[in-house]
């Protein structure tokens, strides 16, 4: 992957692909301090490309930064240019961005001191997270054997480095065991969110959602209220128990990467009829429509790259 034609941002300089290296002792290799975002541009007919709710992203990853006490050495303006900037460079037409700030090679050690705050944001051609039948079939999950962050332990608003290995060994498990993700729970065993998705199901036409209390505050998870809002739907937040989900008419996952995503099958029981829902149906295809500017209301949502 590092070894590629292209360009990557990195410290305020467009850099080739080859040569975006960074020390062995860098601070946030060692310790996993660092934020980051996962950011989508998509082809909006006339305007081109554009970046999804760029400003949003932006926002939240100076929120990470400001909760994980990182100083960002540049403006969010510069950022979102940045971002704009290595989409037009590499040529791409539709993509996923990975803005990141880390801590530098200038010292080791917990105190972290006299360190650096290094930004980097590449992008590249990351067609689908899922594959496409999994877009209209859904897909198998299970419970994670591991809690989601307790609030105290780690700060789960930050979109941070770290936070991360929690997902991975979730998501790791899930595979080993026959499964496409993990529906992780928080600690008093509540439903919380996906390794990299915010979860929703409907019941009796009433869209629900986990509180924000140990979730990352997707920003996909947003542009469903607003759609569902759009449409009619009612959308409750509320404490959810995975016996709930087991006899939920639908449930989805919301991410960035994931996109909407169909859930058909929870801990071997099938969900509603097995296949993605009709509220899942109406909500995808609206988020669809609206990451590529078919949406009047909502073309505000989209940041032309040229
Ligand atoms: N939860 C976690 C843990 C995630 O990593 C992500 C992906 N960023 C999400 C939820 C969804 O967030 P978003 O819709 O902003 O991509």
């Amino acid at each position: 992957f590092a070894d590629r034609d292209g360009v990557i941002w990195f410290d305020g300089e467009m850099v080739p692909w080859r040569d975006a290296r960074v020390h062995v002792l860098t601070h946030t290799l060692h310790y996993g301090m660092g934020v980051f975002e996962g950011v989508r541009a998509y082809h909006a007919g006339d305007k081109g490309s554009c970046i999804f709710k760029l400003q949003e992203h932006t926002d939240r990853l100076f929120r990470s930064a400001h909760i994980m006490r990182m100083e960002m050495p540049y403006s969010k303006e510069e950022l979102n240019e940045a971002q704009r900037a290595v989409v037009r460079e590499n040529n791409l037409d539709e993509a996923y961005l990975r803005p990141m700030a880390f801590l530098g090679s200038e010292g080791m050690g917990l105190r972290a001191d006299a360190l650096k705050t290094h930004v980097i944001v590449a992008a590249w051609n990351w067609p689908s997270y899922m594959s496409p039948e999994a877009k209209e079939n859904g897909i198998k999950i299970r419970t994670s054997s591991y809690t989601r962050h307790h609030v105290n332990i780690t700060m789960c608003k930050a979109k941070a480095n770290g936070n991360y290995i929690n997902s991975m060994l979730a998501l790791r498990e899930a595979l080993d065991s026959g499964c496409e993700e993990a529906l992780l729970l928080d600690n008093e065993g509540y439903v919380a969110e996906g390794s990299g998705e915010n979860f929703f199901m409907v019941r009796d036409g009433i869209i629900y959602t986990p509180e924000l209390t140990s979730c990352l505050d997707g920003i996909t998870r947003k542009t469903i209220f607003q759609l569902a809002e759009d449409c009619g739907y009612e959308i409750r937040e509320k404490r959810i128990t995975r016996d709930e989900v087991y006899v939920a008419d639908e449930a989805f996952f919301t991410g960035t990467a994931a996109e909407v995503l169909p859930i058909r099958e929870y801990d071997g029981r099938i969900i509603g009829e097995g296949k993605r829902g009709p509220v899942t149906t109406i909500l995808q295809d609206l988020y669809f429509k609206a990451v590529k500017g078919e949406l009047p209301a909502h073309t505000d949502w989209l940041a032309p790259v040229k």
